[in-house]
């Protein structure tokens, strides 16, 4: 089935422009001019995909994405912004959006935008498929000297507590309950740090060193976390 995108513009002719050429590149699109106007479409069509113009009447396009978001509207938005201070916005808050584009853009490389942002929803999609989240019905995980006791998010190790950061705990137990498991770092920035968060796979490696600094008997030799090459991290237990 082809892929489905609301184009959010209240700008006639750049509408007209990216639905023909979306169209051309086979997805199936709707086109609404107005914020108030795109909520009500994506709360019925379920867009596989939503570019949303900030600038528009009624309601704005970063207030209908903050809504979408709230609301757990879980595809991506490419947000079209047009000056440097409506970056910002984007950029600065945390919208939830996933990425977006300057006008004037090319349409070549809104395509490839659009195309990256679709293909990882699939393969995130693929991921939670194969992924059988092996969450533990215990109240504490235990490996050798690590335990994890997850109602109360506490960490120990050889019983002494652990100062863990929030994000650095909730990346130990998304590992815990993922234990042998290939985790990409892009899955991995999905689940932990969720939709909201504007950042890139960097942000994950920063908190596995952290996390083997606290966990691994040698942070440089890691026995826990381990690296897989080309792909993420694995927790071996
Ligand atoms: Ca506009």
């Amino acid at each position: 089935m082809p892929e489905n995108i609301l184009i959010v513009e209240d700008e006639p002719s750049l509408q007209e422009t990216l639905a023909y050429n979306l169209q051309k590149h086979g997805y199936t699109v709707d086109a609404v001019g107005d914020g108030k106007t795109a909520l009500e479409t994506a709360r019925r069509r379920k867009p596989d995909l939503i570019l949303l113009d900030i600038m528009l009447p009624q309601l704005d396009g970063v207030e209908v994405c903050k809504i979408l978001r709230r609301e757990g509207f879980q595809s991506p938005i490419i947000m079209l912004t047009a000056r440097d201070d409506e970056i910002d916005r984007v950029v600065g808050l945390e919208i939830g959006a996933d990425d977006y584009v300057t006008k004037p853009f090319s349409m070549r490389e809104l395509i490839a935008r659009v195309k990256a942002q679709l293909r990882r929803t699939e393969t995130i999609r693929e991921e939670l498929g194969r992924l059988k989240t092996s969450a533990p019905n215990q109240d504490i995980l235990i490996f050798g000297n690590l335990a994890i006791n997850h109602t109360r998010r506490e960490t120990t190790l050889d019983a002494i507590p652990l100062a863990l950061k929030p994000q650095e705990y909730d990346l130990l137990l998304f590992f815990a309950e993922h234990k042998g498991q290939m985790l990409s770092r892009e899955f991995i920035l999905e689940r932990v740090w969720g939709w909201d968060y504007i950042g890139d796979s960097r942000t994950v490696d920063v908190h596995v060193r952290w996390l083997r600094q606290k966990i691994e008997k040698d942070a440089a030799n890691p026995t826990r976390i381990v690296t897989v090459r080309g792909g993420g991290y694995r927790f071996e237990g």
